[in-house]
């Protein structure tokens, strides 16, 4: 195999995947072993494409312990297309939707949810420019609301939930597009999850959506077809054509975070590799962390400089020192370093010798 050249991607989604993902996926490219085939060729309804979704699901079950009476379900559309799904499924008239405002995601999912029915936004933290997830005390369910919703790491602005809030009894809906599989997650205190792949869990084409069975009562027949999670879960996801390349991928990437030991793991490392991060940041004043310390994410960092001059700067001399994607999402500016997963340890370690010559030059 040749030697590449690879940088230390530290983009937001589509992001970093694991090594050892890519150079199967590279070995196998031209033909499957014993298939004789591209996973690029293949019909989505043979038995080889059969197995190798099956295969995925089954690793996505052992990995979350999702429950029995839960259906996993391998969609298109990105997360975004599930902003309008879930309200279409699970909003039925006369029902109210909560949704918890925590940043620039969550208020899209809030803007498709109101175009179908009747929404609630409850917690916001719009006035501390979103640095933080609500407090428990100030967020006010509404009785027998439809669902609560929320977006347990927040990818712009770099928050994550630590807790799950505790909805009254109304299913949980938590779009988990940034930290899906990057920590244990209690998949029994959910309604619904989802999440776009091309983060933590493969390439950018497939959205995974694991959904109590109960809920799916709610998807009315009138519902275009291919947005109904009834339908998806009765076809197993082969409804239509799924993306089989993506599906292929992600496959590999689960199969990769069993062998790294699972959930709990991979959480570890995970918290090991922010804790490196954050420490850098916090060590002098010269970084300043944007999220409020009990609210920051272990994905996204997210810092800024004390001028934007500064800033450009440093996204300039880091470029060029094989660093990549660390420019902030344009609505908030500064940086943004993703550590993802696939994110490698050393990669981390390689930023912060960065961040302290750079102070040591600029501060
Ligand atoms: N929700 C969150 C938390 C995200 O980070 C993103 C993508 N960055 C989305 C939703 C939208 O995902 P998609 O591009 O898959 O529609």
């Amino acid at each position: 195999m040749t030697t590449v050249h690879r940088v230390y991607n530290f983009a937001a989604g589509p992001a970093v995947l694991p090594l050892p993902v890519l150079e199967e996926i590279q070995r196998d490219l031209l033909a499957l072993p014993g298939v004789g085939m591209s996973i690029l060729e293949i019909s989505h309804r043979s038995k080889t494409f059969e197995a190798i979704l099956e295969r995925a699901e089954a690793d996505i079950r052992t990995l979350a312990g999702v429950p029995s009476n839960y259906r996993v379900l391998f969609l298109q559309g990105g997360a975004s297309t599930q902003f309008s799904m879930v309200p279409m499924n699970l909003l039925t008239p006369g029902t109210t939707a909560d949704y918890v405002d925590t940043g620039s995601w969550a208020l899209k999912a809030i803007k498709e949810a109101q175009k179908v029915g009747t929404v609630n936004v409850t917690g916001s933290t719009k006035a501390d420019n979103y640095s933080r997830i609500p407090a428990p005390s100030e967020m006010t369910f509404t009785p027998g609301a439809a669902y609560v919703h929320i977006t347990s790491n927040n990818t712009i602005e770099g928050t994550e939930w630590k807790m799950l809030p505790d909805a009254g009894g109304a299913p949980l809906v938590n779009d988990t597009s940034s930290d899906m599989f990057s920590r244990p997650i209690d998949i029994a205190r959910h309604g619904l999850i989802y999440a776009g792949a091309q983060k933590n869990m493969g390439p950018a084409g497939l959205t995974i959506v694991i959904v109590r069975e109960d809920l799916l009562q709610r998807s009315q027949k009138s519902l275009p077809t291919m947005l109904n999670y009834a339908v998806q879960a009765e076809n197993k996801s082969l409804y239509n054509t799924p993306p089989a390349f993506a599906v292929y991928a992600l496959g590999l990437v689960m199969k990769w975070l069993v062998a790294q030991g699972g959930l709990d793991a991979i959480a570890k490392v995970n918290e090991r590799k922010a804790a490196i991060l954050y420490g850098e940041i916090d060590r002098t004043g010269f970084y300043r962390g944007t999220a409020q310390k009990e609210s920051r994410s272990l994905m996204n960092v997210t810092f800024r400089l004390a001028t934007e001059d500064l800033e450009k700067l440093f996204i300039k001399e880091s470029t060029a020192a094989g660093f990549d994607g660390l420019k902030g999402h344009r609505a908030v500016g500064g940086m943004r370093a993703s550590i993802y997963n696939a994110f490698p340890e050393e990669g981390v370690n390689a930023l912060v010798g960065f961040m302290k010559e750079f102070e040591r030059t600029h501060g």
